[in-house]
């Protein structure tokens, strides 16, 4: 596919600015905008919410539903370009922008990342070419096939098709009766039950693809969860055995390839371990737009992922980018916000503040709850050493969780 490029600054017969459009206008729809702006892009944000983090930012806010026509068609009159910041916008609404303009990624690889069922499908098609596959899983839609799981699947963990994020819409279950129970609690929407794999690390992959095919990506990096959320990113060379970010660098732009993807897509992977030196490799899921673990590439890399998401939508071309720090990302949940009482305070950011290559991002939220992704901090430095020395100093001057061992 073949797309003009849409270029920053310029402006149209009928005098409107090159302008990029977003669905969605969380944290991530903020940071696309900054990029976009920063090279000079006028924005549009539809998202109904009026105080939404990207919508407060951006020069144009479209505030109606994902799926309301005319918001849509204003998004559309807006932008030259529109992408998406999350991956639950409804699929009818990027086909009906597609028959106006330019939408990157597609409904059809939005769909997919949207279903955990079709997700694994394209995993699957796509195993001969990555040479990574998926943990092995069985798709319960009915109570015959609940029946029908084979007993080696557990114990596993029971996840929603559609809608699960941050570890909600899964149950861990250890044998049929808990699976079955499981599968009532969770209303007997279709799911998909994953065998419990022994897991040694995470890791995720970020690249962006152009209209043309071309792809570039950023070098793998190792992500710690604390209940279900992202807490720790390491993104340094040292982070994971050098073989196995070269197939999880390769498995990720033949998963994008393989659905001619347009835009930033982000792959998750398992590293398990399956009696191996290193240990192998599992991809576990992915999403049609740039991700929580990518963003240290803001501050450790010359390009980051939200440039590269306008570069790919705008059909820019796709530098390769160069990360010239090691680096540490923190995320900031409302947490952080309530002391130990449970009284809500103000983090001392004079101290984090003072601490050199710390680089606070917050995200404009005004109401912090405890799980809400408020803000993250990124800390880079000349030496691995002291990335890991200041990051040690951050997550104790601000109670993060996710550090031990480092
Ligand atoms: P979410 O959409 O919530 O990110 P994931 O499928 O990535 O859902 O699961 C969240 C976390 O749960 C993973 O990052 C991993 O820590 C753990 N997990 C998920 N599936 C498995 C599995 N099959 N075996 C072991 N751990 C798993
Ligand atoms: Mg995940």
């Amino acid at each position: 596919m073949s797309q003009a490029p849409i270029f920053p600054g310029t402006v149209s017969a009928s005098g409107r600015p090159a302008t990029l459009g977003v669905m969605g206008g969380g944290q991530l729809g903020r940071m696309f905008v900054h990029a976009a702006q920063r090279l000079g892009y006028f924005t549009a944000v539809l998202d109904p919410d009026p105080h939404s983090p990207a919508g407060l930012v951006s020069h144009h806010h479209v505030q109606t539903d994902y799926s309301d026509a005319s918001g849509l068609a204003q998004l559309a009159a807006l932008s030259d370009a529109v992408t998406t910041e999350f991956e639950n916008v409804p699929a009818g609404a990027l086909q009906t922008l597609a028959g106006r303009r330019p939408v990157a990624p597609g409904a059809a690889a939005v769909a997919i990342a949207q279903n955990r069922i079709e997700e694994k499908s394209h995993f699957v098609a796509c195993a001969h070419v990555s040479g990574v596959s998926c943990a092995p899983y069985a798709v319960i839609e009915t109570p015959a096939q609940l029946e029908a799981v084979p007993a080696e699947l557990l114990p596993g963990i029971l996840k929603t098709a559609r809608m699960g994020y941050d570890g909600k819409g899964q149950v861990r279950v250890k044998n049929a009766a808990e699976l079955a129970a499981a599968w009532g609690e969770l209303k007997q929407v279709p799911c998909v039950l994953e065998k419990l794999m022994p897991l040694k690390a995470e890791c995720s992959v970020i690249v962006a693809r152009g209209w043309n095919g071309d792809i570039v990506g950023f070098a793998p990096q190792r992500n710690v969860h604390v209940d279900g959320i992202l807490a720790v990113t390491h993104a340094y060379e040292s982070n994971m055995p050098a073989a196995l970010a070269l197939r999880a660098q390769a498995a990720t732009k033949s998963i994008a390839n393989h659905i001619g993807y347009v835009g930033v897509l982000c792959v998750e992977f398992f590293v398990i371990d399956d009696g191996s030196e290193h240990g192998g490799l599992i991809v576990n899921e992915m999403a049609p737009r740039p991700h929580n673990s990518g963003h240290h590439t803001m501050d450790a890399c010359d390009v980051s992922q939200f440039d590269l998401q306008v570069h790919a939508m705008a059909a820019l071309p796709l530098p390769a980018p160069r990360q010239h720090s090691p680096a540490i990302m923190l995320n900031l949940l409302g947490d952080v916000w309530f002391d130990p009482q449970g009284q809500m305070r103000t983090p001392d950011w004079q101290a984090v503040l003072a601490l050199p290559g710390a680089h606070l991002h917050l995200y404009g939220k005004l109401h912090a709850r405890p799980g809400r992704k408020m803000g993250h901090l990124n800390i880079t430095g000349a030496d691995l050493a002291g990335v890991k020395a200041t990051a040690r100093k951050a997550a104790d001057i601000l109670g993060l969780p996710g550090l031990d061992g480092i």
